[in-house]
């Protein structure tokens, strides 16, 4: 599952982009990494886990980890081909989910490609490339669902409809996420891996002075902050060169560091947090003397699939699952005392799990 990261030329896709992968998380402990130039692997960051560690002394702790994928060249004219056009669109083909860089620092040193700052304009310039893109890929699909259609299948009649309907939405410019959809709908649409039916965030990407001077909120984020909310998509603020400075520092240096900007945590912090929450990815906690872990999971899983993130066996063999909130493990100090207070549930294969749920599964080997 990972998430591309879009947006014109010289924005602060490169500078983002640097500031994950040196922050980056450790990439043999995770066997799906890919291991490309592009790619970025970074551990979500998640404050249970140094809670549990101080509670568990592990010998490790593990964090969840996301991908981000680098997709620059995207420029006007894209869907028409135009720079590496295709080729790029392609790549966003393959993403969960898109962290859509925007400019919202001025800087004259830095030449903006359309000659002025204007992130509405930019994000639309964006989109309407991927609109285009969509447009085609669906007048394709409903080519062949028109013949159907016209033989009398009564489900392809009914496609069709919907298609049209999504066609002229396209058509006005706006993205397929923003149409209005019965759950069926929802589902046809899935089926047509959109570009622009992907879930967005939009990263705004302040200067180092309004950072400082608390200025996040400039006219520019303020514009895009009501353009997201118009079409129900996430806005994180960010400094990509002060990310990307701040993630070459470690330790007491980095503190020291963010301290002297009145920061609490890197920026990057609060956009991988969203990307995950993005992708509807929650986690569930394993926690013990050997490993403190994060286990990634979709919104909705049941506890046999859980275990099985964990290993098939657990799943194939999945009896129970003993689980804890963690906010009641942290009230309780210990395990033990959690269980005294009768926090430890038994939960079945049924159980959907929550975020930040402490397990321990039981299974027949
Ligand atoms: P890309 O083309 O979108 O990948 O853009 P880059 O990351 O290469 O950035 C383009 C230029 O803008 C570079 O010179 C960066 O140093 C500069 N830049 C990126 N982010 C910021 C920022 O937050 N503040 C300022 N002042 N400059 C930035």
């Amino acid at each position: 599952m990972k998430l591309g990261i879009v947006g014109l030329p010289n924005v602060g896709k490169s500078t983002l982009f640097n500031a994950i992968t040196q922050a980056g998380a450790e990439c043999a402990n995770y066997p799906f990494c890919t291991i490309e130039p592009n790619v970025g692997v970074v551990a979500v960051p998640d404050e249970r886990l140094e809670k549990l560690a101080e509670m568990y002394n592990p010998e490790k702790v593990t964090p969840a980890v996301i991908e981000f994928y680098d997709i620059a060249g995207l420029v006007k004219g894209a869907s028409k081909g135009e720079g590496l056009g295709n080729k790029f669109l392609s790549h966003i083909r393959e993403v969960a989910a898109i962290v859509h860089v925007v400019r919202c620092f001025e800087d004259s040193n830095i030449v903006h490609v359309e000659g002025s700052i204007d992130p509405i304009r930019d994000i639309e310039t964006i989109n309407l490339e991927l609109v285009f893109s969509d447009m085609e890929v669906l007048e394709r699909r409903m080519d062949k669902t028109k013949k159907s259609a016209r033989s009398g299948d009564k489900k392809a009649q009914d496609e069709l409809q919907f298609m049209e309907k999504l066609y002229t939405h396209l058509e006005s410019g706006k993205p397929a996420r923003t149409l209005e959809m019965s759950d069926d709908e929802q589902e046809m649409l899935k089926q047509y891996f959109l570009l622009t039916s992907k879930p967005v965030l939009y990263a705004c990407n302040i200067s180092e002075d309004d950072l400082i001077s608390g200025n996040v909120e400039n006219q520019y984020v303020q514009k895009v902050k009501e353009y997201a909310k118009n079409e129900g998509s996430e806005v994180v603020v960010i400094c990509a060169k002060l990310e990307e400075e701040i993630s070459t520092l470690e330790g007491e240096e980095k503190m020291e560091f963010l301290a002297s900007y009145g920061l609490e945590e890197p920026g990057l912090n609060k956009l991988i947090k969203a990307s995950y929450k993005l992708l509807g990815l929650i986690s569930f906690l394993t926690a013990g003397p050997k490993e403190v872990r994060a286990w990634t999971i979709k919104e909705g899983t049941k506890a046999p699939q859980a275990a099985g993130k964990i290993h098939s066996d657990m799943e194939k063999g999945f009896i129970r699952a003993e689980v804890v909130a963690y906010d009641d493990l942290i009230k309780c100090g210990s395990e033990i005392a959690a269980r005294e207070k009768g926090l430890i549930r038994l939960e079945g294969k049924e159980y959907v799990m929550q975020d930040g749920d402490i397990v321990v599964f039981r299974f027949n080997v």
